[in-house]
């Protein structure tokens, strides 16, 4: 008897090493691709990351069509389109996503489709709930995750067959609608390239790493956020046979040990995942957050990567860090307004490593991230731009200061800011805080809400 498999793309936007494709082409004779265009996620987002992904389902389309086949482009709730298609087939085959929302959806629809349903967990090295410590649980800690992360053996992934691709029935099809340049070159392909030019400074990372005014990391978030490049695939061809590639690798550990904490604690984008900070008393401060968000704080550092975010949908990791001090630590504004501000606009933004990521540097998650570590704006900026090139670049009101001003306008001599044709408070902000005072209200404020003042 002939079956057809449905396979539904979400965040695995490639054919290429993706077990849910690879199952699908390899049980059924005719196998059919859907992508459902859900308004209730794409309209929030910022164009950044809504051309990127309408190019790479644009890129997908092409690969399925070079095979012969046709991606099937729906419009409206997969609660109700992916059901009707299901109605048409023998299985449903998808990669699982560890967010609250997808999961909801997900569990929602596979209690109301008439088909056989295969899951696999095609965006992540490892899959949630393999990754134990010897008691059985998910460690708190990244450090010994990390280490049974690495000695975890890879789960078995179908290999894939030649299937007929056909078109999925019983949905009404439309035309992928128009998009502008994505940031990033689409798709596999993109990936591939993106990768491939990574291979060339990938065993330095070590020391490349934290210097944001170089391309010093791999920049394949965006294409890991939309999967048309699999981590397992990025593993396969990065290796760990020098620290460069080990300490590259051991990032994609951070990404699935976010991964999997999210799924064990759904509440993780909402509340903080140790809950005794949730009683801390946040500022009201809308015009130190508008600051924030549109890189006028008066802090160099922190407004280069404001404006970089605002700008590309994209900002370096060590300046993410310090952005997030610094709204969080400095203007003691809850991380929350932080997660959703950078939730917007990131093309790699996505719930589990976004919320992971800012309750780690709000202190108020896991790890061992204590709550006293408030990063200094002025000491980071020396150390991690020390020529101030990148401050250069996304502050140019500032490029004609020389490399010690830079990073501190507010400290400078008046004669080296008239040269440089800076007037703080006019062509740049006076800082819109004192880091010293606001170090010592966040730690009174931390220490409060945890019952130690
Ligand atoms: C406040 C804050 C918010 C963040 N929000 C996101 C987000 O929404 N989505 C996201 O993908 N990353 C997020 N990160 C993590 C990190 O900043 C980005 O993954 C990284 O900057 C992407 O650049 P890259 O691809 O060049 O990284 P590389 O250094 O080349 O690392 C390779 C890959 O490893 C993963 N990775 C690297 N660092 C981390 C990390 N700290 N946590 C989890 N995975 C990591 C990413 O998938 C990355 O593409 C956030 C970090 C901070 C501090």
């Amino acid at each position: 008897m002939t079956t057809t498999g449905l396979v539904w793309f979400r965040n695995d936007l490639r054919i290429e090493q993706n077990p849910a494709w690879a199952s699908a082409t390899e049980q059924h004779d005719k196998v059919a691709a859907l992508v459902v265009l859900d308004p209730k996620i794409l309209g929030p987002i910022s164009d950044f990351r809504r051309n990127q992904f309408l190019a790479n389902v644009d890129s997908l389309a092409n690969d399925i069509a070079s095979h012969g086949g046709t991606l099937t482009i729906a419009h409206g709730d997969p609660r109700a389109i992916v059901p009707q298609a299901c109605g048409h087939v023998d299985a449903l085959h998808v990669n699982r996503t560890a967010s609250g929302f997808g999961r909801a959806r997900d569990n929602a629809i596979a209690s109301s489709i008439g088909c056989d349903l295969s899951t696999w967990w095609g965006t992540l090295v490892s899959e949630p709930g393999t990754v134990l410590t010897q008691k059985g649980t998910l460690s708190r800690v990244f450090t010994p995750f990390s280490k049974k992360w690495f000695a975890t053996p890879l789960p078995e992934h179908p290999s894939g067959g030649d299937a007929e691709l056909v078109p999925a029935e019983g949905v009404e099809s439309i035309e992928l609608p128009s998009y502008d340049t994505p940031p990033i070159a689409p798709g596999t392909h993109g990936a591939h390239e993106m990768l491939a030019t990574w291979l060339d400074g990938v065993d330095d990372y070590d020391d490349t790493r934290n210097l944001p005014a170089i391309p010093g990391t791999s920049q394949l978030s965006g294409h890991l956020r939309f999967g048309t490049i699999s981590p397992r695939t990025v593993y396969d061809i990065v290796g760990t046979s020098t620290p460069g590639r080990e300490g590259f690798i051991r990032q994609l550990a951070w990404r699935d040990w976010y991964a999997h904490l999210l799924f064990e604690n759904p509440s993780m984008v909402d509340n903080a995942v140790r809950a005794e900070y949730d009683n801390i008393q946040w500022l009201h401060d809308p015009d130190g957050l508008q600051a924030w968000k549109d890189g006028r704080t008066g802090y160099p550092i922190v407004d280069a990567g404001m404006r970089q975010l605002a700008q590309t949908g994209w900002m370096h990791n060590r300046v993410r860090m310090i952005v997030g001090s610094f709204l969080v630590k400095d203007l003691l504004i809850d991380w929350r307004e932080g997660e959703k501000w950078f939730r917007h606009l990131l093309i790699d933004g996505e719930p589990s490593q976004n919320a992971g990521n800012w309750q780690w540097v709000a202190g108020t998650g896991t790890d061992a991230a204590p709550y006293f570590r408030i990063f200094n704006p002025i000491s980071q900026s020396e150390k991690f731009d020390r020529a101030g090139d990148y401050i250069r670049t996304w502050v140019p009101e500032l490029r004609d200061l020389d490399s010690k001003s830079i990073h501190w306008p507010a400290s400078a001599a008046p004669l080296d800011l008239a040269a440089a044709n800076v007037i703080l408070g006019d062509t740049y902000p006076e800082p819109i805080i004192d880091h010293a005072f606001a170090r010592d209200r966040t730690l009174a404020a931390y220490k409060k809400a945890l019952g130690k003042d």
